[in-house]
């Protein structure tokens, strides 16, 4: 009469994105070992800024201008 409750996994359950561990930074002179969750080939101090976008859609490239 006293049987367990087991728990499922998670349904949706999906590991952390991860990479090689143990890379270095791609750097000259910089010997910055990188997180195995970080994609980047570059160290965090080294590796082009990039902003994420906060709010709203991207203007869409390449349409017409309209007439005056
Ligand atoms: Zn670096």
């Amino acid at each position: 009469m006293s049987d367990y409750i087991k728990g499922n996994k998670y349904p949706n359950y999906k590991p952390s994105n991860s990479y090689s561990s143990g890379r270095i930074c791609l750097q000259e002179n910089c010997d910055t070992v990188i997180s195995k969750y970080n994609k980047y080939r570059y160290c965090n101090a080294h590796k082009s800024k990039t902003y994420p976008r906060i709010k709203g859609r991207q203007k869409p490239e390449g349409l017409q201008e309209p007439k005056a």
